[in-house]
C-alpha cells in the first residue's frame, strides 16, 4: 500500500505517536545511554546549557561592526592601551590612530598584544594602502601571527599576484587560500579566524593543531593542519607550541590599517581535558563519575516519605552514569516502597496511579536495556504484570 504523507492513516498514526514523543522528551531516560566514549546520554537533560552570547553585527566598510558580548576586545578603533611593540614588555608601539584604524607605521617594527592567549574565534579587519606601490609581496603586506607564531598573511592581491602560498589567507609559506576573495585596496577586508594549537605529550603530537580562515565571508582556509610555525623561505617545522602567545601583526614595510580587533577564547578540547566529543576511556569514566555524584547529591534533596517517585528516579538515573552499591540498595528499597504503596490502593485510586505506573515501566525497560537492571528485574515484571492486567497500553 502506498501512503500519501497526507494521507488520513498516516495522520492519524503520527497523531497516535505525538503525545508518546512529547512525554518522552524531557525525561532523562530518552536517548542512548552514556558509554566508553561519551559520558552524556543522547539528548542529555543533565549537560551543561549553552552560554547565552548576545551577537554582534556586521561591518560596513564606513563602520566597523560590534563585536559579540562575550568577546575580548582588543582593538576598537579609540586606543593601543592593549598593544606594545614586539620588541619587549612594555616598549610603547609606534604604530598611529588615524580615523578609527590603527596604522603600521614602515620600519617601526612589529605590534603585539600584551594578552597572550591560545586557541580563539579572532576577528580582524586590514586594509592595504589606497596608494597603490609595489607588486607581489610587496603590496600592501603584513600578517596575523597567531600566537605570534603562524602567519595568516595579510597581502594586496587585489590584481597582484604572487606565489600561492603566500597570498592574503594563505597560512603563509604552507596552504594557499582556497579563493582570493579580496575587495580593492583601501577597502577593509575581513578576516574570521578559528584557531586551534598543536598538542604536544611526551614529545608526540597529540593534535597538530589547525586553522579555518574566512577572508571577507569566503573559506580560505578548511581546518588546515599546521606544520609547526611559519617562516619566509622555510620549510616549517612541526613541534609543540606553548600554552598561549600574543597575537602579533606584521610591519612589512607598508601602511597597513587595522580595525575592529577581538577574540573569543575556545573551549578545551577532549584531549586537553573537555568534555564534549570523543574522550578517551579514562576521562569519559572520570566525567560519568562526577555527573552520576552530583545527580546523587539532587536525589539526596529529594527525600520525600510520602512519595518516594522523584528520588527513586533521580538515583536510578544516575546509576545510568555509574554503579554504585549504595545507590543502587536504596533505590531498591523506594521501589519495594512504592509497590508496597500501590497494593494499598483501591482500584478507583490505582486507576489515577495509570500514567505515573506505565513511565515507570518504561523506566525499567530503559534501565534494563542500558544495563541497569536485568530483563527479569522484580519491579520491571511486577509493573508489566499490572499493565497488562489492567489492559493500559490498549489505545
Ligand atoms: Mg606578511
Amino acid at each position: 500500500m502506498n501512503l500519501h504523507p497526507t494521507s488520513p492513516v498516516i495522520l492519524t498514526l503520527l497523531t497516535l505517536a505525538m503525545p508518546a514523543y512529547a512525554a518522552d522528551v524531557g525525561s532523562p531516560f530518552y536517548g542512548d545511554a552514556p558509554d566508553a566514549h561519551h559520558p552524556w546520554a543522547v539528548h542529555d537533560r543533565n549537560r551543561p546549557q549553552p552560554e547565552l552570547v548576545t551577537p554582534g553585527t556586521f561591518s560596513t566598510q564606513a563602520q566597523p561592526g560590534k563585536p559579540p558580548s562575550d568577546a575580548v576586545i582588543l582593538f576598537d578603533g579609540a586606543d593601543l592601551s592593549k598593544w606594545e611593540a614586539d620588541e619587549g614588555q612594555g616598549v610603547p608601539t609606534k604604530w598611529v590612530i588615524k580615523n578609527g584604524a590603527m596604522e603600521c607605521v614602515p620600519g617601526s617594527g612589529y605590534i603585539r598584544t600584551k594578552d597572550k592567549f591560545g586557541d580563539c574565534q579572532l576577528h580582524v579587519e586590514w586594509a592595504a594602502p589606497t596608494n597603490v606601490r609595489g607588486d607581489s609581496q610587496g603590496r600592501g603586506n603584513s600578517g596575523v601571527f597567531l600566537m605570534g607564531l603562524v602567519e595568516v598573511q595579510v597581502l594586496d592581491n587585489y590584481n597582484n599576484p604572487t606565489y600561492a602560498d603566500g597570498f592574503a589567507g594563505s597560512v603563509y609559506g604552507v596552504n594557499p587560500p582556497l579563493a582570493n576573495a579580496l575587495r580593492p585596496p583601501g577597502e577593509f577586508q575581513t578576516y574570521d579566524i578559528v584557531f586551534r594549537r598543536p598538542i604536544y605529550k611526551d614529545g608526540a603530537a597529540l593534535d597538530p593543531g589547525r586553522v579555518t580562515v574566512f577572508l571577507n565571508g569566503v573559506l580560505v582556509q578548511d581546518n588546515t593542519m599546521l606544520e609547526g610555525g611559519t617562516g619566509h623561505r622555510v620549510r616549517s617545522k612541526p613541534g609543540p607550541f606553548p600554552e598561549t602567545g600574543p597575537l602579533k601583526l606584521q610591519d612589512h614595510g607598508n601602511p597597513v590599517r587595522y580595525r575592529n580587533i577581538w577574540y573569543r577564547p575556545l573551549p578545551p578540547r577532549a584531549i586537553e581535558g573537555g568534555t564534549d566529543g570523543y574522550l578517551t576511556t579514562e576521562a569519559t569514566a572520570a566525567k560519568r563519575a562526577a555527573i552520576a555524584a552530583s545527580i546523587r547529591a539532587d536525589a539526596e534533596k529529594l527525600k520525600n516519605p510520602s512519595n518516594p517517585v522523584p528520588e527513586m528516579l533521580r538515583l536510578a538515573e544516575s546509576l545510568v552514569y555509574e554503579r554504585d552499591e549504595t545507590a543502587s540498595q536504596r533505590a531498591g528499597e523506594l521501589a519495594n516502597q512504592y509497590w508496597a504503596n500501590l497494593q494499598q490502593l483501591s482500584s478507583e485510586k490505582l486507576a489515577e496511579k495509570k500514567d505515573e505506573v506505565k513511565h515507570l515501566r518504561d523506566v525499567c525497560v530503559y534501565l534494563a536495556r542500558c544495563g541497569v537492571i536485568t530483563e527479569d528485574a522484580d519491579s520491571k515484571v511486577q509493573l508489566e504484570k499490572l499493565i497488562q492486567e489492567k489492559q493500559w497500553d490498549k489505545p
